[in-house]
């Protein structure tokens, strides 16, 4: 195999036990558009979207990768992240060149483009496996995916927004970003847009806080042909993103650019959402993924494997398909994890190694019940602070607010008593924690940015959850 192909493979595997220990939304939005380039000795090159994935896959997710890589046993040590972005990368977002838009029928104005060429502003985002071609339908999503069809062919004119709901690992994420496809190669020259609502949220706080130049974030979000927006259901956690949103969407909405949702909700169960945000959402038309049947998941399993040039025996596909029915995304996991194991250890592919795979290697179950644990990483995730920083004794606001929210949210969500609480928390006294406690209950009667934190981190927390 030579490199490039290996880097691909490796990181391929990586990516498949990472969907399969935790599915996230979040973590997938960081995952899309990634590609393996090569190995050299225990240096694995990979090929990210942007800088701010970067980031967040060497922050974040650094523990959760390096546990993959060990767990896999891919002999990779580090892994250097390159970021490629814009027009140069015609291969991921197969755009030939930044351009006006040229869509028939949009009447709008905005269409000349000032962006310079390489700026994140021109890449697509799309996944080049997220294809049309490569979803299978079945009568699970035959619905959604005749809509997506007729979307491709005329945007922005027959529905819009069009937005599309459904459990994790669905498809909703792949049929949206295949419009996206379908688009770009009738008019190579659109600007299509994906992006995740928590990358749009997190860029939008990044904007204000760094006192960024705001026209090149509307820009960026208003200028464009399709704009493909994944997982709303974030919205839920702060109020002036919907707001910010509001107003992207009427903008696009009058140029009549086209705009794709997908969510875990209804739009009207976003409760969290303005109405009028809610009744947007809802204004075009709206579509549900169901979980696929067992026909469905032996034609998904079928593709695959010709799709990988994989000979895999017909009774095991469908050993695979009739035990992991839960979702797609599972059961593609659940499939590479088999044939990469039969592959590195020179096994046959059997219906005991499937078992054993199962067994084995679907990763730690989710949780049923939030502890106090759970609070703790998520918070320092959030704050970016050290386990030992947020239990310790160090006084700086830096520690010391994350440390009162994470006490605040042990009490509302692991339903902990002060004296617990406390001795989690580096064996503090119960009165600190219960001070804690009411210090965050009294802010977050005024303070905003405090309550879009709060909401975040219980989003995260909750998501956690089996
Ligand atoms: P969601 O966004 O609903 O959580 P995704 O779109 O991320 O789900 O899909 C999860 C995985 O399953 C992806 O690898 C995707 O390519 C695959 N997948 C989902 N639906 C289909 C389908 N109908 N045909 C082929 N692959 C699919
Ligand atoms: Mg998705």
């Amino acid at each position: 195999m030579n490199k490039e192909n290996e880097g691909k493979r490796i990181w391929g595997n990586l990516l498949a036990w990472l969907r399969q220990t935790e599915a996230s939304p979040t973590l997938e939005a960081y995952l899309t558009g990634t590609t393996g380039l090569g190995r050299s000795g225990a240096q694995l090159t990979v090929e990210v979207p942007n800088a701010f994935v970067r980031e967040k896959l060497t922050r974040e997710y650094g523990t959760r990768i390096q546990a993959g890589l060990t767990a896999l046993d891919l002999d990779v040590r580090e892994i250097v992240y390159e970021v490629h972005e814009g027009p140069t990368a015609p291969r991921k977002a197969e755009i030939s060149e930044p351009a006006t838009a040229v869509i028939p029928g949009n009447t709008g104005s905005g269409a000349s483009s000032e962006v310079p060429a390489g700026s994140p502003g021109h890449s697509s985002n799309l996944n080049p496996e997220y294809t049309m071609a490569s979803f299978i339908v079945g009568k699970s999503n035959a619905y959604p995916h005749a809509l997506a069809r007729s979307v491709s062919l005329s945007p922005g004119k027959n529905y819009n927004p069009l937005y599309f709901y459904g459990g994790v690992g669905l498809g909703k994420t792949h049929l949206m970003q295949a419009i996206g496809h379908e688009i770009l190669k009738a008019h190579p020259k659109a600007r299509v847009l994906y992006v995740s609502s928590e990358v749009f949220h997190n860029e939008y706080i990044d904007y204000i806080q760094n006192k960024k130049p705001w026209d090149r974030f509307r820009k960026k979000y208003r200028d464009v042909d399709c704009l493909l927006l994944d997982d709303v259901q974030f919205f839920e956690s702060g109020e002036r993103i919907q707001e910010e949103f509001f107003h992207t969407f009427n903008a696009l909405h009058q140029a009549r650019k086209q705009i794709v949702l997908t969510s875990d909700k209804q739009p009207h169960q976003l409760q969290k959402v303005e109405e009028r945000l809610r009744s947007r959402f809802a204004s075009g038309v709206v579509a549900d993924l169901i979980p696929p049947d067992l026909e469905m998941r032996i034609a998904i399993l079928k593709s695959r494997a010709v799709e990988e040039a994989v000979a895999i025996p017909d009774e095991v596909i469908r050993y695979i398909a009739e035990r992991v029915s839960s979702n797609i995304r599972e059961l593609r996991a659940v499939f590479r994890t088999v044939v990469a194991k039969a592959s590195v250890l020179g096994l046959p592919l059997s219906v005991a190694l499937v078992d054993e795979t199962l067994r084995t290697t679907t990763g730690p179950q989710k949780p049923h019940e939030i502890s106090i644990g759970m609070i703790q990483e998520e918070v320092c995730h959030q704050f970016e602070l050290r386990q030992e920083d947020l239990i310790g004794r160090r006084r700086q606001r830096r520690v010391v607010i994350p440390r009162q929210i994470a006490m605040y949210l042990c009490r509302e969500l692991a339903s902990r008593t002060l004296m617990e609480i406390g001795e989690a928390f580096g064996k503090k006294d119960h009165t600190t924690v219960l001070h804690s406690c009411t210090k965050v209950e009294e802010n977050l009667k005024t303070d905003p940015s405090l309550n879009e934190t709060v909401e975040r981190l219980r989003i995260r927390i909750r998501e956690k959850l089996g």
